[in-house]
């Protein structure tokens, strides 16, 4: 069987408290653009995904908690703002997961939910990955 393996990185997730006040932060100070921005009531999170202008790199996603007790507020509070999740693009999020998970590492998600801008996420345990935590997204 192939190895498998991620395809691009397609974004750096942070935690902030407030997503517009950092958009426009960074926006002055790094020109970077705004390409998506949405609220997932679901997962308690306003979401605004930046990109240098003219060029092809990735995004960071600036995360910002809506509702006292999404996962963005339990961070903010026992950390503070910063980096939240690195996230990689996989061709097949089922062959991901299952792939991680053989390889034994722990998932926060054993099956893929909706995540922002068409995509399908799952996200794995930080403490299996050297305390960063990693978020597999396919685009629908
Ligand atoms: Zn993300």
């Amino acid at each position: 069987m192939e190895i498998f393996k991620v395809g691009d990185l397609y974004h750096v997730g942070i935690a902030v408290r407030n997503a517009s006040d950092t958009a426009k932060l960074y926006q002055k100070t790094l020109g970077l653009i705004v390409e998506h921005d949405e609220t997932v009531p679901d997962q308690g999170v306003r979401a605004i995904m930046l990109v240098p202008k003219d060029s092809s790199s990735s995004a960071i996603e600036l995360l910002e908690p809506v509702v006292d007790d999404s996962s963005i507020s339990k961070f903010l509070e026992k950390r503070g703002e910063g980096m939240h999740h690195i996230c990689y693009l996989v061709k097949d999020i089922y062959e991901g997961i299952e792939s991680l998970k053989k390889d034994g590492i722990e998932m926060i998600d054993h099956t893929p939910r909706e995540g922002l801008n068409n995509t399908l996420v799952a996200f794995a345990h930080p403490k299996s990955l050297n305390g960063v935590l990693i978020e597999l997204a396919q685009k629908i």
